[in-house]
């Protein structure tokens, strides 16, 4: 007979883990199915993790050959081990994963390595990593298979010389000459490792900035910084076709709005330009799962589908694809079957590029604050004039906070500068509990830290700031 749970959940990324803990905790019988080696999804495989790892380890390298002489520290010259790096990488991933491995253990989830697909409303068929099919029973089915990236037509990924993220979190060698197509948080990152590492770097995006989804002062200031740091942009310019040579991969660039043709050769190619949902072998086509003309899922706020019993979260629905919003979504939508009520505020949900420096932002942009016609007061702040960065020797950026000009209501914060990823979560808090810019401006904020420039943006606001 087969095994019945309360829930089974498809796919073992954040979305998925996290889920099936929650279940777990909340006493239902619960299982989560992955046909990776190992859980976590793209976040802990191929994701969030080890390019984090890697931009981590190429930023101390980068800051032992630039950084250390005007602190006074003199080492000669730092020099790279590009495979202990990889290993380091790999290490950090697998204990993420085992971790993960423990708390199903833990939580006496079933952790079912294998493929799923639906057959029918409270029915999977699972096709065994090892050989075997398995078919279980589930009286709630949440789909949390997540995303993979979008290819280029006409740029074969081989994972060598023409990659995906998941190549350029694994070369061998540092690429003399590195293409990224995609001024996205994905290129940047991954850019930024392999020029910190010694590759010249040219970042080729469609749009005229980077970071085209951020507000828009961001794009332009990270821009500025990055190519101080050696990176070259191509904007505005699309990749018309690319090929791959004995000795380079040519790729032929067009400007956007169209005109005269130029060849940029490089030793690989990163295709970075997005991520699309994936639901390849699930089934759902075949129980009628309706989808969006975005290939997502569709749910309600619920994160039911529109077949009784199937649910879907994460990657795979609407939303920002971001692991800590794919959590939140897994913790919601166990709460809800079990009766609770929980909410998600959509507005809350921070992002964070991981570039030196870092560019956080939560909330609405100047942009959709104006088409939308709300009325709001700016309050900015640059790190040059916080007494912590200066210690640092880490001044670039600055801390934007956008008000309600009618209720001083905190609408959006948008920080670009050191540890940015850290502090937005200060203004995530604030954005949940509805907060004024008065209320960050009189929190107090240690001094010296990093975080005073949230609260002098937030000062001035009202014209009030007091460190310049
Ligand atoms: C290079 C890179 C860097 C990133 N960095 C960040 C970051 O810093 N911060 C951040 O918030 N986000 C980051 N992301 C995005 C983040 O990884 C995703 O938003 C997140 O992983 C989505 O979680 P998920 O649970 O929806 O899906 P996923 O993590 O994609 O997990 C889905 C899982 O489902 C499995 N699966 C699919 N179909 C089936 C099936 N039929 N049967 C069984 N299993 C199946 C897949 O194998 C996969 O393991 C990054 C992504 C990339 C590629």
């Amino acid at each position: 007979m087969a095994e019945r749970y309360d829930v089974v959940i498809i796919g073992a990324g954040p979305g998925g883990y996290v889920a099936a803990i929650r279940a777990a905790q909340l006493g239902m019988k619960a299982a989560c199915i992955d046909g990776r080696a190992a859980p976590g999804g793209t976040c802990l495989n191929i994701g969030c993790i080890p390019s984090k790892a890697l931009l981590q380890s190429s930023e101390k390298y980068a800051e032992a050959r630039n950084g250390l002489a005007e602190h006074g520290i003199e080492i000669g010259e730092a020099g790279l081990d590009l495979a202990a790096m990889m290993a380091r990488k790999d290490k950090v991933v697998t204990t993420l994963t085992r971790g993960v491995e423990f708390l199903f253990r833990k939580n006496k989830v079933d952790w079912i390595k294998g493929n799923g697909r639906i057959v029918a409303p409270g029915r999977i068929a699972v096709a065994a990593n090892g050989g075997g099919n398995q078919e279980i029973e589930a009286a709630a089915i949440v789909v949390a298979t997540g995303s993979e990236s979008i290819p280029l037509p006409g740029l074969a990924i081989d994972e060598e010389r023409i990659v995906s993220s998941t190549g350029a979190l694994a070369f061998d060698r540092v690429p003399e000459r590195l293409a990224v197509i995609g001024g996205g948080y994905i290129g940047l990152e991954l850019g930024s490792v392999w020029s910190r590492l010694g590759a010249k770097v040219t970042v080729i995006e469609y749009l005229d900035r980077i970071l085209p989804n951020m507000d828009r002062e961001l794009g332009p200031a990270l821009q500025r910084l990055l190519t101080r740091s050696g990176i070259a942009f191509k904007l505005a310019t699309k990749v018309v076709s690319g090929e791959l040579g004995n000795e380079a991969v040519t790729l032929e660039l067009e400007p956007a709005k169209g005109g005269a043709r130029e060849m940029l050769a490089a030793d690989a190619v990163l295709v970075a330009i997005g991520r699309r949902p994936f639901t390849d072998g699930l089934g759902l086509d075949e129980i009628g799962v309706a989808r969006d003309p975005a290939g997502r899922v569709t749910v309600d706020d619920g994160f039911a589908t529109n077949v009784p019993g199937i649910y879907a979260i994460g990657d795979v629905i609407r939303g920002p694809m971001l692991a800590h919003k794919a959590m939140e979504e897994g913790v919601a939508v166990i709460e809800r079957l079990a009766g609770q009520k929980p909410e998600i505020d959509y507005d809350a949900i921070p992002g964070v590029v991981y570039t030196w420096p870092e560019v956080a932002a939560v909330g609405k942009t100047e942009e959709e604050l104006k088409a939308a016609g709300i009325e709001y007061r700016v309050g900015k702040f640059p790190f040059t004039a916080t007494p912590r960065a200066r210690t640092n020797g880490d001044t670039d950026g600055f801390v934007k906070v956008l008000a309600d000009a009618a209720t001083d209501r905190v609408l959006g914060v948008h920080i670009i500068g050191p540890d940015a990823g850290t502090m937005i979560a200060e203004a995530a808090l604030a954005m949940e509990y509805g907060a004024s810019s008065e209320d960050i401006a009189r929190t107090t904020h240690a001094h010296p830290t990093l975080s005073e420039a949230v609260k002098e943006a937030a000062l001035a606001v009202d014209g009030r700031p007091i460190h310049i």
